[in-house]
């Protein structure tokens, strides 16, 4: 018996039409460069690019805003790199004049890798302006750029990004299980030149290279993850259909001036937890509870009065302090934020606190663009 389903017994995905998702990922990004779609999570091409760009004798700056700077710290130790961390605190971003100092103070580094934002702390960083730095400099210059693609303007090509890593997970909406990165002519020099860059392996971007784009796209090394291209390809089309990335972008920048606007208004000890607005990334509002509030506690009481608001608490040792309001995709919408503010609300009076929301909801309402 064969029961039919809208997710079984898929035709395989062709060249031709992987190329042309390839093509629609390269004019997302604005990119000239070669783009190489990666069949698995957004880890993955981040590794092959560290593995393939940093070896022993190299000197790397890895610039850590948070979680996912410190494991690529760990990446690139591991393969045989010096590496210099320039942490910055969370509730910060980085400057192009640190990253200048940093360069200056280690004119041997050779690759440069940056979190452009940071759902897991709510930052974001100036990339166009590190980039001048880098480019002057010339090392070579890695951007994850998983969490602000689609919540904020991301122009690699312009800001002399050599490889660039997207996922379709956050701002996009669209699955997990396929990923992107762009690969500047330098990048793929650099890979060759490379005897511990990896060969023969799933985190090989020159395997892909060579038989794939260097044949002409015209077959694939291996059955594509069908589900994920097809997903992506209406994510991508569905970009399209909301009126292109500015229209996305914009969401996300009312998402996160009404999320700040209305935390500011709500009171009950929560404030953004990042401090300059400016410094904040539009994928994510992260806040911190004061006043011996636990984080995880008031996340838990809120997502009982509300189960379908985009709140969490932060990871690891941050779950006591901060609370992230995962306004993106789907839940960068004023109607998300508005019920994000009104279960923490009422979460926050559970918990003792004088908590204002109607304020917060003006305020939020308010901030929207
Ligand atoms: C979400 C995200 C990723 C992808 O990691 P997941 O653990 O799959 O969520 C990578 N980098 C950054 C900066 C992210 O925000």
């Amino acid at each position: 018996m064969n029961h039919p389903h809208p997710l079984l017994d898929l035709p395989p995905l062709t060249a031709d039409r992987f190329a042309a998702i390839e093509r629609r990922v390269a004019a997302l990004l604005a990119t000239e460069q070669d783009v190489v779609i990666t069949q698995g999570e957004a880890l993955l091409p981040l590794e092959g690019c560290i593995r393939g760009g940093a070896r022993p004798g190299s000197t790397a700056l890895n610039i850590v805003t948070g979680p996912y700077g410190q494991t690529f710290g760990d990446w690139l130790r591991d393969c045989g790199a010096s590496v210099i961390d320039l942490e910055v605190p969370f509730h910060t971003a980085v400057t192009a004049k640190d990253v200048e100092q940093a360069l200056a103070a280690h004119p041997e580094t050779d690759f440069v890798s940056l979190v452009h934002a940071e759902a897991a702390t709510g930052n974001t960083n100036p990339v166009a302006e590190i980039g001048e730095v880098v480019r002057a400099h010339g090392a070579l210059f890695h951007l994850d750029a998983v969490a602000s693609v689609g919540a904020e303007p991301l122009l690699p090509d312009a800001w002399g990004v050599d490889l660039c890593v997207i996922g379709a997970q956050k701002a996009l909406g669209g699955p997990a299980g396929v990923s992107a990165v762009s690969v500047s002519g330098r990048a793929w020099e650099r890979f060759a030149a490379n005897p511990k860059a990896p060969r023969r392996s799933y985190l090989s971007l020159l395997d892909w290279k060579e038989r794939w784009i260097d044949t002409g796209r015209r077959a694939l090394p291996h059955a594509p993850a069908q589900l994920e291209m097809l997903a992506l390809e209406a994510c991508l089309e569905r970009v399209d259909a909301e009126g292109g990335l500015p229209v996305l972008t914009a969401r996300h920048a009312s998402a996160k001036a009404a999320a700040r606007a209305g935390a500011a208004a709500l009171g009950g000890g929560l404030e953004p937890y990042v401090y300059e607005a400016a410094d904040a990334a539009p994928v994510a509002t992260t806040l911190r509870t004061t006043g011996g509030v636990d984080a995880a506690e008031l996340v838990a009481k809120a997502l009982a009065v509300d189960p379908s608001v985009p709140l969490a608490a932060g990871g690891g040792a941050l779950a006591r302090e901060m609370v992230r309001v995962n306004h993106y995709g789907p839940a960068a919408t004023p109607e998300a934020v508005r019920a994000s503010l009104t279960a923490l609300g009422a979460a926050l009076t559970d918990l003792g606190r004088t908590a204002d929301v109607d304020a917060a909801l003006v305020a939020a309402t308010g901030a929207w663009a």
